[in-house]
């Protein structure tokens, strides 16, 4: 046992919408126990619960077969309108688990679209979660754009120069400072910049408690996929504050890491499972 002074995030592992797509899911099997139930794409970044799943009898599928029957799920992620009509065109009945903070999203870029708005939307160009907000947006404008830098912008200045106009939504789990970065730029270049900062409020206060628990901390531990984008924004924000590890669970654990450091706070992305974080504290605890 250790004198270390650990303490878990309030707002780690799990956030609503996740909880949801997994809740929902395992809920569908166990009333249609007969049916063949399938998830386009993964449900989460986690491959312990995306096994659970495929024990129980429901399907990851990366791509939607030409036809089909039972239920197939759209993830907390969102999809765009063109995979709708696909799942429905190939016999599927289509349960949406897009989470409602994504919905918003998708629903602000629409309204800037079709209000003839420059769209610029925060994020990763290959995340799937701003694939399917982006094409919801291209449904009703041409300049719809992708970018967290303004090396990505640049190519663009001078139609955003020409179109007056600019709105910007960002994908929910990105860095408030990527939005800064972006509006600033922005702000040197068009006559009218309307912001919508639908960082949701998950992530908002998930990032807040974590840079406070970091200001008490000589150690922060951040427990979750590298694949996850909220998990690796969370450990970015963090390693500017203290000394900060990201690790996928407690098998990377390394006790020279931790064993000198006298605060340990611990915090998880939005797809970490419980028992996976429980691992981790009981490890630091036991000193092993
Ligand atoms: S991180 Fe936010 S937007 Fe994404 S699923 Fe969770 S609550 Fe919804």
């Amino acid at each position: 046992m250790t004198n270390q002074n650990i303490k878990l995030a309030k707002f780690a592992g799990f956030c609503y919408g996740v909880k949801r797509a997994v809740e929902t899911a395992k809920k569908l099997k166990q009333d249609n126990p007969d049916k063949n139930i399938y998830i386009l794409g993964e449900l989460i970044h986690n491959t312990d619960v995306i096994n659970e799943l495929e024990q129980l009898g429901i399907k990851t599928i990366y791509e939607v077969p030409a036809h089909g029957e039972g239920i197939c799920i759209i993830r907390s992620h969102g999809e765009s309108p063109e995979v709708f009509e696909k799942i429905k065109k190939a016999g599927f009945e289509l349960v949406d688990l897009t989470c409602p903070d994504v919905k918003k999203v998708q629903q602000k870029a629409i309204e800037l679209a079709q209000n003839d708005y420059f769209v610029v939307i925060v994020g990763k160009p290959n995340h799937p979660e701003v694939m399917a907000i982006k094409a919801n947006a291209d449904l009703y404008s041409d300049n719809v754009v992708v970018a967290t830098s303004i090396q990505e912008l640049e190519p663009y200045e001078e139609k955003i120069k020409a179109h007056k106009k600019v709105g910007v939504v960002v994908q929910t789990t990105q860095m408030v400072s990527s939005l800064n970065l972006v509006v600033n730029y922005l702000n040197t270049i068009a006559k009218e910049v309307l912001i919508h900062n639908t960082i949701c409020q998950s992530t908002a206060m998930r990032q807040k408690e974590a840079r406070e628990l970091a200001s008490e901390s000589d150690l922060m531990v951040v427990v979750g996929s590298k694949k996850s984008a909220n998990t690796t924004h969370l450990a970015e924000i963090l390693k500017n504050c203290t000394k900060t590890i990201h690790i996928e669970n407690d098998s990377e654990l390394e006790k020279d890491i931790y064993i000198n450091a006298n605060n340990i706070g611990i915090t998880a992305g939005a797809s970490t499972p419980q028992v996976i974080i429980d691992k981790v504290i009981n490890k630091i605890k036991g000193g092993i």
